[in-house]
């Protein structure tokens, strides 16, 4: 009861914006927009649980699922004006209703006959024997569909029209006589069913509090919560019939100002949340001081084997200066595979050691690990950092010595994995975290890290790219660092199309690099609802190509590897003693095999363009460049190879991760997870593009007031609210 009556003070002073999810505690007659969907009428238990295995369990939920498609339904005709296949409703008296016998078994024919004051016509439903049930002489009903002609007679009929019954004047009208939504099928719940639920949980609502700021609200000219609802399942229609088709079309493609309102609302939501979290990191005090001199800039001087370019510089600055301010850092490192990101994390490691405090570098697999390990000693040999490897493997003796100088400060750098996290490791002083390959920790394993330590800086890397542009409208350019350039001389990938009539082209270039000494990959896509079926075919695949190859070794990695298999299967091929590998998985995002120069990808049309591109991010990290080749299944569409012609085209993969986003969309973007970008539900980053602007302005002032009206339980609830739901996304 606290909260609640907390959350309705503060609500009074600032506008409404209050948790949706503190539940309502007064029961009415009505419908709350928490009431489960079970006692919503005509859904009962049978129904209810198909729902909730949809992820509908509320009022709410059920009025969250948009309509995907609607249909003009408004235009009524007398029945001697009705014309062949134009869609019409009309609106008849039945004379006749039967189960018309028939000679095929399962097969039954329901024959109605209707009609109006100018005229009749025959309507037939098709194995629906119990509508007998339904019609009666004289019965009143609304029926749509598009008359056909008769094939035997050669008047008109309509056979399976839409129908509703009229009972009385005040009968609603739910299917027709109006613009009708058409959901999408839920288990077996029929679109027409939903419609009708739909429709009685809408007229009987009540009590819906809006939580968009009024202030908001009309400066947008939105519409209100429950008005909003209202037209986005069953719109007003308007009288003339362009203005019909346009609505349509606006509502169809998201755009009609009751979208935009949940649009806005939901980028609001994401936008006060962030700054709410950001505000209490400001307020958090690391109580370390970091300073750069001299001394420090010689250092990092020593540790570069080569001129950094532009972007590194850029990037290496504003983590410094966020090393430097009392509030912790959370930064987002993004930079594509291949640019450059691990120095860049080393130089800031060697601020952090300079001044005294630890660095762990966290990487996903030992593998990883390891090869960090080593790029890290190399880069550090002029300098005399004490280094040291924690991972599962590290037992006994060593381990118990790795922890007891982790824990005296006798470590400046600890490259590990998980092992980290565990309970035994203790630091001495923390100053910095990095972690690699971001999406492979959960926001718990991190902040077990941040409770070993006095609010480390964390740094988390990441080589998926989200656009530019995108990541900067989502997040401001306050926490996230982009690496836009490649370090110079890199020779990029080439890549080439080949369908699989030429899969034998493929085979030669293969046969070319395995002789040349050089090693391959063949990636198989992954496609989860037939894991076995694309499995066995990337066993048989090994197979064929063993036997192909017969000098050479093959071997296979799949998703159904336990992580020790995977790594093992990993260093064999890193240390050359596999020479092609065929993979279904993602192969380890990150890992160096410099000997690696091809790379032939099967089904590509399967994968998103940012999934090719990290996956061609594998090859060519030697001196010799690679060449990955793309093979496309059979007679696919244009459009699957005009979408692959952008990988021939460029190897910048922020563009690439634009496109995708523009051809796919925010939701199946590959990678939307792991990169950083939240998931919204009603809002699309592209076509919502401008909303978002206005929403991250909006929340900010909002905020402020707030702060000032000291709301103080409202703001930890929203905060609350907020990492439950992006919490994938808290890189804090
Ligand atoms: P990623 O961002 O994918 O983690 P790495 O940090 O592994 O990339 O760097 C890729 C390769 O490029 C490494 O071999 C690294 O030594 C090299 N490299 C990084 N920065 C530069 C630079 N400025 N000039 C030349 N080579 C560089
Ligand atoms: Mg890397």
């Amino acid at each position: 009861m606290g909260v609640v009556s907390s959350v309705k003070t503060a609500t009074r002073s600032s506008g409404v914006l209050r948790n949706p999810r503190t539940p309502t505690m007064i029961a009415t007659m009505g419908y709350q927009l928490d009431t489960p969907v079970q006692y919503v009428k005509r859904v009962g238990p049978r129904r209810a649980k198909v729902l909730e295995a949809a992820g509908i369990r509320r009022a709410e939920d059920l009025l969250h699922y948009f309509p995907f498609r609607y249909e003009d339904r408004t235009r009524f005709r007398t029945i001697d004006s009705l014309r062949t296949g134009e869609e019409t409703v009309i609106e008849a008296t039945v004379l006749i209703a039967q189960n018309r016998a028939t000679t095929r078994r399962n097969f039954t024919i329901f024959e109605l006959l209707v009609r109006d004051a100018t005229g009749a016509i025959p309507v037939k439903f098709f194995n629906q024997p119990y509508l007998e049930k339904v019609f009666r002489r004289d019965t009143r009903v609304i029926l749509f569909g598009a008359p056909q002609v008769d094939s035997y007679g050669g008047g008109l009929e309509l056979l399976n029209p839409e129908f509703e019954l009229i009972e009385g004047e005040s009968e609603l009208r739910v299917h027709t006589g109006r613009i009708v939504p058409f959901y999408r099928k839920i288990g077996a719940v029929t679109p027409r069913i939903i419609r009708g639920i739909v429709f009685g949980l809408l007229a009987g609502l009540e009590g819906v509090a809006d939580p968009l700021p009024e202030k908001l609200r009309r400066a947008y000219d939105f519409p209100e919560l429950s008005a909003a609802l209202r037209q986005i399942h069953f719109p007003d229609a308007p009288a003339a019939e362009r203005e019909r088709r346009e609505l349509i079309q606006q509502l169809e493609e998201r755009k009609s100002p009751a979208h935009r309102r949940f649009a806005y609302e939901e980028f609001f939501r994401f936008q006060l949340g962030l700054h709410i979290v950001r505000q209490e990191r400001g307020e958090k005090s690391k109580g370390r001081k970091i300073v750069t001199g001299e001394r420090v800039r010689n250092r990092l001087k020593q540790i570069l084997p080569f001129h950094p370019t532009e972007a590194q510089k850029r990037v290496l600055k504003e983590i410094v200066e966020d090393l430097k301010k009392t509030r912790p850092m959370s930064r987002l490192l993004q930079g594509d595979v291949g640019s450059g990101k691990t120095i860049v994390a080393l130089q800031a490691a060697a601020v952090v050691i300079e001044n005294g405090y630890q660095t762990a570098l966290m990487a996903p697999t030992e593998i990883l690990a390891e090869q960090h390990y080593a790029t890290v000693t190399r880069y550090l040999q002029a300098v005399p950092y004490r280094v040291a490897l924690l991972t599962g493997s590290v037992r006994g003796k060593e381990r118990k010595e790795i922890l007891s100088r982790l824990q005296a400060g006798e470590i400046d750098l600890i490259v590990g994995t998980h092992a980290l996290l565990e309970n035994p490791v203790k630091f001495h002083d923390l100053g910095l975290a990095v972690i690699d390959e971001q999406h492979r920790f959960g926001v718990l394993q991190r902040s077990r890290l941040m409770e070993k330590a006095n609010e480390p800086d964390t740094l988390v890397m990441t080589a998926t790219p989200i656009p530019r542009s995108l990541a900067l409208t989502v997040y401001g350019d306050l926490d996230v660092s982009i690496i836009d350039e490649l370090p110079p001389g890199r020779k990029p990938v080439r890549t080439v199309i080949k369908s699989e009539r030429n899969r034998a082209e493929a085979y030669e270039a293969l046969r070319r690099e395995l002789e040349a000494g050089r090693q391959a990959y063949v990636v198989y896509p992954l496609i989860e609802e037939s894991e076995k079926v694309d499995l066995r075919a990337a066993s048989e695949m090994a197979a064929v190509l063993q036997r192909e190859f017969p000098a050479h070794r093959v071997g296979l990695l799949h998703g159904r590897m336990s992580a020790p298999e995977k790594d093992a299967v990993m260093q064999e091929f890193k240390q050359g003693r596999l020479h092609l590998l065929v993979a279904t998985t993602v192969i380890e995002v990150g890992i160096d095999v410099p000997g690696a120069t091809l790379m032939v990808i099967e089904h590509a049309e399967r994968f998103g363009l940012s999934q090719l591109h990290q996956l061609r991010g594998r090859i060519g990290r030697g001196s010799q460049g690679g060449l990955c080749i793309l093979v496309v299944e059979r007679a696919r569409s244009r459009e699957a190879y005009e979408r692959l012609e952008i990988m021939r085209r460029t190897n910048d993969g922020f563009e690439i991760a634009e496109k995708d986003l523009e051809i796919r969309g925010p939701g199946q973007f590959v990678g939307t997870r792991q990169s950083g970008v939240p998931e919204f539900v009603f809002a699309h980053l592209v076509r919502d593009r401008k909303l978002l602007d206005l929403a991250r302005r909006d929340a900010g002032v909002y905020l402020q007031r707030l702060i000032q009206e000291d709301a103080v339980r409202l703001i930890d609830d929203l905060a609350s609210d907020w990492r439950r739901r992006y919490r994938l996304f808290d890189v804090g």
